[in-house]
């Protein structure tokens, strides 16, 4: 998330989902245990960040809707907004945050928890590495401090970024989501509600978010970056799976670089003998901070080609990357199933090595290989 709105206005999509929980916020009822669903990229990080400010904004702004209701809105200049935007970076503070742990004494790394907090009324939980689940130290910290008042702001909030809990972790949040305290507002974010337990499900409201329609997508596309062409914004709407804050940041021209990489890779697999382009193309991926960059840039666009793959052996037909349907398809008729699925693994073990700094070009070379095996 490289660009946060400054207002609600530039939240893009689910107009409806948010006027209504802005309106509820006006109306000091905003439900105190809140789900907000909806598929990745729907921007509900954002929208729950957008919605703290305006709980907490020193200057409490209101709006008038077209139905002539009270929206809850925030100035982004106070100290409370200033301070609840910079957890916008989520995936840098959670580093930092990991980094913090990972200097502490053996003793006190295991009793230490991934949290993030910039603003001292607002928590936020990300799943805690390595297993990336919601944990009990966190629920735990979340119900201590619940029952403090707040003391910078108007209300506390607490945000839970993943519906992936351990077991313990959320049987011991249901008391609290059944009777939080009156200042406090626990706000848990899920891809699938389904995937939440029934008794966390069923004490709270929930909101949901859907994807933006194609079509409006790429309406949206053509008025907010008018210099894409209309082949490459039916693209990008598709690259961006109706996640709109995604689309008008999206770096296509990057992708589609690293795509070009990703694609040396497949045809490698496909073909045996001569595997010079494969190497020269893994040469200039090297270590350190740029290299990170453009390897994760790479293996997302091939995380990206490999679903596209999975969908057309398939026999589905709505994938992102339509401008090489073509070349996709050939593939899909090449490789196994059992093929891509190794491939989809493999990708997930290259990821893992690059968190423990594996020599870059090493490790892409060894994947290539394996791929290379796995299609015989
Ligand atoms: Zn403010």
């Amino acid at each position: 998330m490289s660009v946060f709105p400054s207002s609600f206005d530039q939240f893009y999509g689910n107009r409806h989902a948010v006027e209504s929980l802005r309106s509820s916020i006006a109306a000091g009822r905003l439900p105190h245990s809140l789900i907000v669903a909806g598929p990745r990229g729907a921007g509900k990080f954002t929208l729950a960040l957008l919605l703290t400010m305006a709980l907490e904004c020193e200057r409490q702004p209101r709006e008038i809707a077209v139905d002539a209701r009270s929206l809850a809105s925030f100035c982004g200049t106070c100290r409370n907004c200033t301070r609840i935007a910079e957890s916008a970076a989520l995936d840098e503070r959670v580093e930092e945050a990991v980094a913090a742990r990972e200097e502490m004494r053996d003793a006190d790394k295991k009793d230490t928890r991934v949290l993030v907090q910039t603003h001292p009324d607002v928590l936020i939980l990300p799943p805690d590495p390595p297993q990336l689940l919601i944990k009990l130290g966190q629920v735990r910290t979340l119900i201590d401090r619940a029952h403090y008042v707040p003391t910078e702001a108007p209300a506390k909030v607490f945000i839970i970024t993943s519906s992936s809990f351990m077991k313990e972790a959320a049987n011991s949040l249901l008391k609290t989501l059944e009777e939080p305290p009156a200042s406090a507002h626990i706000i848990l974010l899920t891809e699938n509600v389904s995937e939440l337990l029934p008794t966390i499900r069923s004490r709270c409201a929930i909101s949901r978010l859907g994807a933006l329609p194609m079509k409006d997508m790429e309406a949206l596309l053509a008025e907010r970056r008018p210099e894409i062409s209309p082949k490459e914004r039916t693209l990008l709407a598709r690259l961006s799976e109706g996640a709109a804050g995604r689309a008008l940041q999206f770096d296509l021209a990057a992708y589609v670089t690293a795509r070009t990489d990703a694609l040396i890779f497949v045809r490698n697999a496909m073909q045996a003998g001569d595997h010079s382009p494969l190497f020269r193309m893994t040469e200039t991926y090297r270590a350190g901070a740029e290299g990170q960059t453009k390897t994760t840039h790479l293996l997302r666009a091939l995380a990206s080609i490999l679903e596209d793959i999975l969908l057309l052996h398939s026999g589905a037909e709505n994938i992102r990357n339509i401008d090489i349907a073509a070349e996709l398809r050939q593939f899909a008729e090449s490789f196994s199933f059992e093929w891509i699925e190794a491939a989809v693994h493999g990708l997930d073990g290259v990821q893992s090595g690059m968190r423990r700094n594996l020599l870059r070009n090493v490790s892409l070379d060894a994947y290539a290989a394996a791929m290379e095996g796995a299609g015989r």
